[in-house]
């Protein structure tokens, strides 16, 4: 066979990269230079203006046209001094990432001198044509106007490209009728939500010490390709993810990633990435590999929701705009390759005032009683929307981790530890006494508390929601996904259930009751009433999901299965109680991540069979013909023959799984039914991809390498 028929030479194609040199900076001195916080305010606003935009990021206060006026006025010379030529508006439509439309500085003189020109109003209001985003049926194609809005609370920053540099102001999108848009309108109100019914709750304790916000650390896993392979296959162009490929040799079964020596080149990737972080403020903290060969981690440090879940979108960003500066690709999907480590996001969430995290166990028992109560309170919130959490992580992605065997299952339990479990196992059981005044429940359970170490030693990371020390980290997030939806529901459930507490208590002390009596009885009752969802085990057992439908915990076992729990009655009441989404906004969450979920199955079944059609099909029907010529009797025959009648069988194989896989996708549903369009997605079209992989990847295995036309898993992964 000629060299020149094998469409590719993989040692080569790692050779295009050349270090790039790596100018070295001063990490305090850089740090947040691209970003117009809290420093670049006060150094360049009126003492007077400064103040007031303090009691808007501290207080939540509107700002007032004044002070728009003079943050614009700064901020436009802040970012010419950094040479930015345009400004944007940067919004988070429901598509999950970013979208930004650009404006230039200029204003052309009567004169035709050139000036430049940025106002309050152009810092506070933008109007980019909504009808390309997706609304979820919020918008008529008659009512396209959407408006950006300033969110003040999240720092101004500017984006240095290879081409362009601009200055990018965070902003809320909303429709001409005043509908959310977006991601960001829906997290603010969550966060005012949570807000206003933990101040409530802190003045029992006779602790108001500030605004109370949720904190965000979000852990993100991703991998890296090299481009050359990456752009030979249109499964991970079109839809992020192999379609194809048989498992390699050499799998990750070694686990010798983990934790390993960061490879030069990946090193220098991860360098950049950083760099450019830092000089935009986020706080990046950890990077590490991960268990899948070429997977690794970025985290930082945490931040309030609001700033982290702007920082995380601009941390997937300048990771993927990165890594083609070093030949490479960042791959964010959750399963770019089958039987391999998937990516998640642990999002680790905690909530408190400026001067205190309400997730800290503590060591005073005043401290421990209001520990208590609000980690009730965060529990409770979870089994009660169990059902919820699954669907604000749902999507096509995600749907290979959850509930496949790998990361958390398709059930919601809380890892608490050992012990800290055994102190609410005791609050619980003690109910019956707790009735009383001044019932011991309280002070049993406070007595016992252990003063944990932060990095306790127990862990549990086969837990989708585990307390890791201070904080709670939800695991179930894929790699790919905004953090904003899930961080938004967690704020809400947890407002709702910090309110009902808080009233139950306050009808106790009502009563007569003192605090501590009223916790008790409280806690207790609430205690035993979820109890079912605490589970230290390991979750990834079958026996898990016997026990777990045994104790009645809800299984979502796919996307199409847990996103229409989005628009039930009981939640849709909850976002519209606490003032998160109206109906009619609960709604276009559901139809927009429904629509996605269909849209991206369809197209990565069409991407499966043109691929399957085009490409691997007349890979094996070459090689068909190769065995046929070489079929002139001699020595080998047989086995010639024998091989031939194998990749004839599955050829056959082949074609039949790819005639159906095309009349799945032909498939008409029953028209606007969203429902039934998840079902068969998930139930017709992927199960036929899977038959068509199945006879694939088989041939993959007897077809010669020079014939093969993609990348195998071997190339992808093994060469770096
Ligand atoms: P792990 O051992 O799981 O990697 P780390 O302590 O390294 O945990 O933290 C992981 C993430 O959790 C980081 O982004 C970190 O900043 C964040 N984090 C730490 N404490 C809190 C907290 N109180 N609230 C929210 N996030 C937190
Ligand atoms: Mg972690």
């Amino acid at each position: 066979m000629a060299h020149s028929a094998k469409p590719f030479d993989s040692v080569n194609a790692v050779r295009t990269w050349t270090p790039a040199s790596r100018e070295p900076y001063h990490l305090a001195e850089v740090f947040g230079e691209d970003s117009f916080g809290l420093s670049q305010m006060q150094d360049r606003l009126a003492e007077g203006t400064y103040k007031q935009l303090l009691a808007t990021i501290e207080h939540g206060d509107k700002p007032t046209a004044e002070v728009a006026d003079a943050v614009a006025a700064a901020m436009k010379d802040w970012a010419l001094s950094r040479g930015a030529t345009h400004f944007t508006h940067v919004f988070q439509p429901l598509t999950g990432r970013t979208a930004e439309k650009h404006d230039t500085f200029l204003k052309v003189g009567r004169d035709g001198r050139a000036l430049t020109e940025f106002g309050g109003d152009q810092l506070i209001k933008g109007e980019p044509d909504a009808s390309s985003f997706p609304s979820g049926g919020l918008r008529f194609t008659h009512q396209a106007r959407g408006y950006t809005a300033w969110d003040p609370t999240s720092p101004a920053f500017i984006l240095q490209g290879e081409s362009a540099t601009y200055l990018c102001i965070p902003t809320a999108f909303v429709s001409w009728t005043g509908d959310s848009l977006d991601y960001k309108t829906p997290l603010l109100r969550s966060i005012d939500a949570l807000d206003r019914v933990t101040r409530r709750a802190l003045a029992l304790f006779g602790d108001d010490t500030g605004r109370v916000s949720a904190n965000l650390g979000p852990e993100q896993e991703y991998f890296l390709i090299d481009q050359e392979f990456y752009y030979r296959r249109p499964d991970l162009i079109n839809s992020g993810r192999t379609l194809f490929g048989a498992k390699p040799p050499k799998g990750q079964e070694l686990d010798d990633h983990y934790f390993g020596a960061i490879q030069d080149r990946m090193m220098a990737y991860i360098q950049s990435v950083e760099a450019d972080l830092f000089r935009l403020g986020v706080p990046m903290q950890t990077r590490h590999n991960e268990v899948a060969p070429q997977q690794f981690e970025f985290a930082p440090v945490y931040e309030n929701a609001n700033v982290a879940a702007d920082h995380q979108q601009l941390m997937m960003r300048i990771m993927e705009r990165n890594a083609a500066r070093y030949g490479l690709v960042c791959l964010l999907h959750e399963k770019p390759y089958a039987r391999i480590n998937g990516s998640g996001k642990h999002l680790n969430w905690s909530f408190g005032t400026p001067s205190q995290n309400l997730m800290e166990p503590g060591k005073s028992i005043h401290e421990n009683e209001q520990f208590l109560f609000f980690c009730t309170a965060v529990m409770r919130a979870v089994e009660r929307h169990q059902d919820l959490l699954l669907a604000c992580v749902a999507s096509a992605g995600n749907d290979h981790r959850l509930g496949a065997n790998e990361a958390p299952p398709s059930i919601i339990s809380i890892f608490l530890g050992d012990e800290i479990q055994g102190i609410f196992e005791d609050i619980a059981d003690s109910g019956g006494a707790s009735a009383g005044e001044g019932s011991g429940v309280m002070d049993l359970g406070v007595s016992i508390l252990p003063d944990l170490p932060k990095d306790s030693g127990d862990r549990n990371r086969t837990s989708p929601f585990a307390f890791t020390g201070n904080k709670f980290e939800f695991r179930a997030l894929g790699s790919a996904v905004s953090i904003s939806f899930p961080a938004t529901v967690l704020n809400t459930i947890v407002a709702e259930s910090v309110d009902e507490l808080t009233s139950a208590v306050e009808a106790a002390m009502a009563g007569g009751s003192s605090l501590s009596a009223a916790l008790g009885s409280v806690l207790s009752r609430e205690v035993a009433g979820f109890r079912q969802i605490l589970f230290n085990g390991d979750n990834y057992t079958q026996e898990w999901v016997e026990e777990a439908a045994r104790r009645g915990l809800v299984n979502s076992p796919s996307g199409a299965d847990a996103l229409p729990d989005i628009v039930s009655a009981k939640n849709t009441a909850l976002f519209v109680k606490y003032g998160v989404l109206s109906e009619e906004e609960v709604h276009s969450r559901f139809e927009v991540l429904a629509e996605q979920y269909v849209t991206r199955i369809t197209t990565e079944g069409e991407t499966a069979l043109s691929m399957g059609r085009t490409m691997i099909l007349p890979a094996a029907v070459r090689y068909l013909g190769q065995l046929a010529a070489a079929g002139g009797g001699g020595a080998g025959q047989a086995g010639v023959s024998s091989t031939a009648g194998t990749v004839g069988g599955l050829v056959d194989e082949l074609v039949a799984a790819l005639d159906a896989l095309d009349a799945q996708l032909a498939h008409e549903d029953d028209g606007d039914d969203m429902n039934a369009h998840l079902q068969h997605v998930r139930h017709g079209v992927m199960p036929a991809m899977d038959a068509v992989r199945d006879a694939a990847d088989q041939l993959e295995g007897v077809v010669p390498t020079d014939l093969w036309p993609l990348p195998s898993y071997r190339d992808m992964i093994f060469v770096r």
